[in-house]
């Protein structure tokens, strides 16, 4: 069912008209638990992310000016024109990967993402998955997230400073491919490199605007797509930025 395409990187309030952060310690650990524990409600999420969700704190992850908004259902700045997404769709994302792979253990599944941008995914990913592989493109982003995820333990968490169009050859191949950046087609090397009856979760521009789309390898080159929500994410780009 379409939904409304939800607004990444836009309609960002100015920091003038928050409101006060009233410190970030039980506070903000009260107002995590409310807004995962709706979301995990209203989108019916899985259990175990839901126990991630509560735990990695998004407000870590933004930049400090945004930080009372952590807990809001909105993509917020993390500088370079890019977000962090809606913790919405990043839950409905990573929920359909964990569904789809629910027959098989976890700890022996391998994810790659596309766009680490500030970490956030990247540290709900690599709480619930065996291997975690993420690539940015933009230097002071990757630099970012590796600062922000200090001291956070994700030892099987590997972060790439590359151009994510390519995948990672070296790693593949995937159980899951997750992508936080749109562009016009989904690019032959993350087909390439999904597992068999792995399952892969990209936003892909259309001309009627951007569209969710999975695709699940059916192996010997077969896959099955499926569009899902209209949604907004910033744009897929070439190459790296130093
Ligand atoms: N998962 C992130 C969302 C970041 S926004 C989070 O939790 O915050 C999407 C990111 O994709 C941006 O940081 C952008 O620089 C990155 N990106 C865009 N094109 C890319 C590419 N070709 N390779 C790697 N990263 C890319």
């Amino acid at each position: 069912m379409a939904q409304k395409p939800e607004l990444v990187g836009r309609s960002i309030p100015q920091a003038a008209q928050l409101p006060a952060v009233s410190g970030l310690g039980l506070d903000s650990d009260k107002a995590r638990f409310r807004l995962i524990d709706t979301l995990a409600h209203s989108h019916q999420l899985d259990a175990a992310l839901v126990e991630v969700m509560r735990a990695v704190p998004r407000h870590r992850f933004v930049e400090p000016a945004f930080a009372s908004r952590a807990y809001e259902d909105v993509a917020l700045p993390i500088g370079h024109q890019q977000t962090i997404s809606r913790p919405s769709t990043v839950g409905r994302m990573i929920d359909r990967i964990l569904r789809h792979l629910s027959g098989i253990d976890r700890k022996h599944l391998k994810i790659m993402e596309i766009g680490t941008g500030c970490g956030y995914q990247a540290a709900l990913l690599s709480r619930l998955f065996g291997e975690v592989y993420s690539i940015e493109r933009i230097k002071d982003l990757h630099l970012l997230a590796k600062k922000n995820l200090r001291g956070m333990q994700c030892f099987n968490l590997r972060m790439i400073f590359a151009d994510g169009l390519k995948g990672l050859d070296q790693a593949a191949p995937f159980d899951a491919i997750i992508a936080a950046a749109a562009g016009d087609a989904i690019p032959d090397a993350w087909m390439q490199q999904l597992k068999s009856g792995g399952i892969l979760l990209t936003p892909v521009s259309t001309p009627s605007g951007q569209v969710l789309e999975q695709v699940i390898s059916l192996g010997h080159g077969n896959f099955q797509h499926l569009q899902l929500d209209a949604v907004r994410f910033v744009p897929l780009l070439h190459g790296t930025r130093s």
